[in-house]
């Protein structure tokens, strides 16, 4: 919902960071001895995401509780065991984690800047896709709420993959996919949806609306927006109080085209309904 850049890490690098850490020696040996296979693996993801295809990497599926093998003799829970531990826990590849933490600069990509990233979230999740647990590319930074939200279920269908922040085409970050309507009570409050853009695939906009849908981002923005709405009530009220219902649209228009608020920014969004809105503008609040 939000770009930001892609780490510009060599895939591996955290890998071997990783591994290097390990006091193990002989686990240390097994995990270097697959370090070309793990390589392919990331190749494979990188060339996928670029294409929105990541939904055609399979996934471990098993039991709970089980511990497959997952490349050679390495199970899955050693590779998770390598985030777990030698990258978040340990040096140096904690050094890697929080220069992937601060990238989004302090914005979550997941919900578009509501909420300030404080873990990385494995856009794979690393119970299914354990040979990613510490890809660069598979890590974003995200808030509290879009990580303990997004749901685990694994996107089998390419309408079912969230819009990943790193690789998806221009077209989910710059056309306008959110819409909002004003519920027309007092205090009024703006009810956000999603909108199929002109020219759009059907899978990209299945993509967008569930991605919305996961990260409960209709009402986590109508939250967002009642705050703000009590601002802008209290202008209206106050030094705007003069102006005419088209002077105040104009006026709601121009925070709306801040060049700083991305195309599907809630408060872009918000300030857009309520320009638009003939029975807001002309209220006497
Ligand atoms: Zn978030």
């Amino acid at each position: 919902m939000k770009r930001i850049s892609a780490p510009t890490l060599m895939p591996m690098q955290p890998y071997n960071d990783c591994v290097s850490s390990i006091l193990d020696e002989p686990l240390k040996n097994r995990l270097q001895s697959i370090s070309n296979t793990i390589e392919t693996h990331a190749n494979l993801y990188i060339e996928r995401a670029a294409h929105g295809n990541t939904y055609t990497i399979n996934p471990i599926l098993h039991a709970r509780g089980a511990d497959p093998f997952i490349v050679n003799d390495i199970r899955k829970s050693e590779l998770i065991n390598l985030y777990d531990y030698n990258m978040v826990q340990r040096h140096p590849g904690r050094t890697t984690y929080d220069q992937i933490l601060v990238s989004a600069n302090e914005k979550c990509p997941f919900c578009g800047g509501i909420g300030r990233p404080k873990s990385l979230d494995h856009y794979l999740p690393k119970a299914n896709y354990p040979q990613y647990s510490v890809l660069p590319q598979n890590l974003i930074p995200a808030c509290r709420d879009c990580n303990t939200g997004k749901s685990n279920d694994i996107a089998l269908e390419p309408g079912q993959q969230p819009i990943h922040p790193y690789f998806d085409h221009d077209r989910f970050f710059v056309d306008q996919w959110v819409f909002g309507r004003i519920i027309e009570t007092h205090p009024c409050s703006i009810f956000f949806f999603t909108q199929m853009p002109a020219g759009w695939s059907e899978i990209d906009f299945q993509r967008a609306a569930n991605h919305f849908s996961d990260f409960d981002l209709s009402k986590r923005y109508s939250i967002q927006a009642a705050e703000e709405l009590g601002v802008v009530v209290d202008q209206r009220k106050g030094y705007l109080a003069g102006c005419s219902p088209d002077e105040f649209s104009n006026f709601l228009r121009s925070v709306s085209n801040a060049p700083s608020l991305f195309a599907n920014h809630w408060k872009k969004i918000m300030y857009q309904t309520l320009a638009g809105n003939r029975w807001f503008c002309s209220t006497e609040f």
